[in-house]
């Protein structure tokens, strides 16, 4: 049973040389794909393309639950979740990942909890994402010299559009660095299955722009495409380094927030 998981796309796949397809039923319904599970550095590894293999959910219609569902009867308990993201700051330039330890959740009407009662149930969010995790990530993205920030506040948006303008000097105003679509509600489901959390979030432009760069323009959807396209090696080395030194044992409190 792979115990870690990745939503992450079909050119994952080609990483396993025992890739087993699984159809997974979930009482939210089906999955956004069939989940792939095999052998990656030496782990079992499941992988599950949010948006489908061939990209077909956009971002608010992603069945969050029943991906988070089907991750979890496979057994997986360490959850890596690599996002596209537009960064509020000038300093975080396209190419550069932040290894998120929060997020605002500014999306609507998405279901996002499997606590539909009864029994009522709370789960504690004031840290989403897994320290044990983050140190990993940070550690892997210091050695292999690439630009990033070890911590970082996602504000997650509705989509499928982007910002406006004011939007996003509202967003940079609060202090928060990088504007996505997916985190949400991803991680808090993830987190009320116990599980643990890694957000990776890639950045592919400014969102809106920046004020005071006048030559940085407005995010297009094809920039989005272009960026991440010429970053996946480097997140599949990273991700690659990341499952490889997961530790077996968990010493972390993500398995119990639920009360
Ligand atoms: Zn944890």
């Amino acid at each position: 049973m792979p115990s870690i998981g990745i939503f992450g796309g079909s050119g994952f796949y080609e990483l396993l040389d025992d890739a087993t397809e699984h159809r997974v039923d979930t009482p939210y319904g089906e999955p956004s794909d069939p989940v792939v599970t095999g052998s990656w550095q030496g782990r079992e590894v499941a992988f599950l393309p949010r948006h489908g293999a061939d990209h077909r959910f956009p971002p608010h219609r992603v069945n969050y639950r029943a991906n988070v569902w089907a991750m979890r009867e496979l057994g997986v308990t360490r959850l890596l979740a690599p996002c596209a993201v537009g960064s509020l700051k000038a300093e975080l330039g396209p190419g550069a990942m932040i290894v998120l330890d929060q997020f605002v959740d500014r999306t609507t009407g998405r279901p996002d909890t499997f606590h539909d009662g009864p029994p009522v149930t709370h789960t504690s969010m004031a840290e989403p994402y897994c320290g044990t995790l983050r140190a990993l990530v940070t550690e892997e993205l210091t050695a292999l010299d690439r630009p990033h920030q070890p911590t970082g506040t996602i504000v997650v948006i509705q989509g499928p559009r982007f910002s406006t303008r004011a939007e996003s000097r509202w967003f940079s105003a609060q202090g928060w660095d990088v504007v996505g679509m997916t985190q949400y509600p991803e991680v808090p489901l993830a987190r009320e299955a116990g599980m643990c959390v890694a957000g990776i979030a890639l950045v592919t432009d400014h969102d809106a722009g920046l004020d005071g760069h006048p030559d940085v323009a407005p995010v297009s959807h094809q920039q989005v495409l272009e960026v991440f396209a010429a970053n996946v090696e480097h997140l599949k080395e990273l991700l690659g380094r990341v499952v490889a030194r997961i530790p077996d044992e968990r010493d972390c409190g993500c398995g119990s927030s639920t009360g």
